[in-house]
């Protein structure tokens, strides 16, 4: 083995064993770590993420780094070069910004946490709108660094950013896919939204026990083939998945009384991450690769709750499980009507809460905003008049007030470039669903007792190489043609005008 690769793996193994450790502390402190407790739970989690973090800013690891990456050749198997060649990326982008700077932008982001969480309580976007111009100073700041960096350069200040969350993607190309989305679905919401097609939806919120819902929940998991030797799963405010270990992916869900459908796609959104990491080459954790980006990611977990788990099979299946779990929710229901139920549109105000149809509107809405910080030098303070506006132009609602519009989400107290890769992985879903269909007989498949048959065709295409590769190169592999939007909009219109009568 190459000396300096030998010597990068000797350090990432005791850095491994801090993040382990830091993993595990902070799934307990979203979990069951008591109020009293999380104090010093905290600071033990900085503790331990900041001995990691300097294993990797030492200044001799750093060279071995650089080293590597210089003497890299075809001779290497692809996951080390992988490996490398993100080490170096993540170094290179960091190279212009010193201890100092790094210091001062920890503390711009926690103060902006601090900040958003009052302002939000309130209801009041003055209380953030300081930290809000300080973030996107610390963005504009780094944007800037990197372009001095010839390896890095990108057309536009946004463009650095969204490159942290999905590699390569730039505002040209989502104005073009986010253009199409607008094209084609502001018409098909006003027809939805004038059809005379009545959705009765008033089982949705039936009573039900937590017990019931946790059944319903194993049951679940079961049928997707979610290991439970290797998986586990427990409650937490808001849903997430952890990869805690190689054989060790846990997920959380949470139980409202009058909500069953809430937890039960929480599940399977949840599920579809876990399975993603639970299926992923176990070489990965060898070789310390961990870079499966967000939009690749989020294709996956939205393809387990959309495209399979909003279909009419698998609400088939769904359904019978209801009712043998929580027969009250769909007593006097048919199928059918359960089925629309799930997909009914209806626009509202909070991400979190819409339905399939107008989620991608969202998004839009934030990119739309956030780029507009960024490449036009927006003043923060026209944020909520602008996100006033946005909601009533794409989605005919108006927020009263902050909590319920530009403060609801806490993602801009980091900075920005994240909220595209929500909407990437529903084109990128859509694009691998349009081969699978081909090549699997999916309902069939739903039908057939596990999901057994799709995990399996999602694993040989899907999930095999997408540490390895940039999303790019991924997206075109599997599918044969570059990102487009025209897949998932073709979905969506395919399957609402079937639902509304259209
Ligand atoms: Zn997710």
């Amino acid at each position: 083995m190459n000396q300096h690769l030998e010597a990068i793996n000797k350090t990432m193994e005791l850095f491994e064993r801090y993040s382990h450790a830091v993993r595990i502390m902070q799934y307990d402190m979203e979990t069951i770590c008591p109020k009293e407790g999380m104090e010093a739970q905290g600071e033990d989690i900085a503790f331990f993420s900041n001995e990691a973090f300097k294993l990797l800013k030492d200044e001799t690891f750093m060279a071995e780094v650089e080293a590597a990456y210089k003497e890299m050749d075809d001779s290497w198997n692809e996951f080390d070069r992988a490996f490398i060649r993100d080490m170096y990326r993540g170094q290179l982008k960091s190279s212009k910004i010193t201890p100092e700077m790094n210091l001062e932008f920890a503390r711009t982001t926690q103060k902006a946490f601090a900040d958003w969480s009052r302002a939000k309580e309130a209801a009041d976007f003055g209380m953030f709108q300081e930290s809000l111009a300080k973030v996107a100073e610390k963005d504009c700041k780094v944007a800037a660094l990197r372009s001095e960096i010839p390896e890095l350069k990108r057309d536009t200040p946004y463009d650095y950013m969204l490159d942290d969350y999905e590699e390569g993607m730039t505002a040209a190309d989502l104005d073009r896919i986010f253009g199409e989305c607008k094209e084609r679905l502001v018409p098909l919401l006003q027809r939805i939204q004038a059809s005379d097609k009545k959705i009765r939806t008033d089982f949705l919120s039936r009573k039900v026990t937590e017990a019931q819902q946790k059944e319903l929940a194993y049951k679940v998991l079961n049928y997707m083939n979610y290991d439970l030797n290797r998986g586990a799963m427990t409650t937490s405010e808001h849903p997430f998945t952890s990869e805690m270990a190689v054989d060790d992916v846990r997920i959380t869900t949470h139980y409202y009384d009058d909500a069953f459908a809430s937890s039960l796609y929480s599940v399977v959104h949840e599920g579809g991450h876990g399975l993603f990491e639970l299926n992923a080459p176990r070489e990965n954790w060898e070789h310390h690769l961990a870079n499966k980006t967000m939009g690749q990611h989020e294709s996956v977990s939205r393809f387990y709750e959309n495209m399979i788990g909003r279909s009419e099979a698998f609400c088939d299946v769904v359904y019978d499980m209801v009712a043998e779990c929580m027969p009250q929710v769909v007593e006097g229901v048919s199928k059918k009507e359960f089925y629309e139920a799930i997909n009914t549109v209806t626009p509202s105000l909070i991400r979190t809460e819409s339905d399939e149809f107008t989620y991608t509107f969202h998004i839009i809405i934030r990119y739309e905003i956030e780029k507009e910080i960024m490449n036009n030098g927006l003043d923060v303070a026209e944020v909520p008049a602008l996100w006033k506006k946005k909601y009533e132009e794409y989605l005919g609602v108006t927020p009263d007030n902050d909590k319920v519009g530009c403060l609801q989400d806490m993602h801009w107290t980091e900075g920005f470039g994240y909220f595209p890769t929500y909407a990437l992985g529903n084109m990128y879903n859509a694009m691998y669903y349009n081969r699978m269909k081909k090549e699997v007989d999916i309902d069939a498949a739903i039908k057939s007792g596990s999901l057994a048959d799709i995990n399996a065709w999602m694993c040989e295409h899907v999930w095999k190489k997408a540490d390895r590769q940039t999303p790019k190169e991924w997206i075109t592999e599997i599918t044969g043609r570059e990102l487009t939007s025209k897949d998932f909009l073709d979905y969506i219109e395919e399957k609402y005008t079937k639902i509304y009568n259209l």
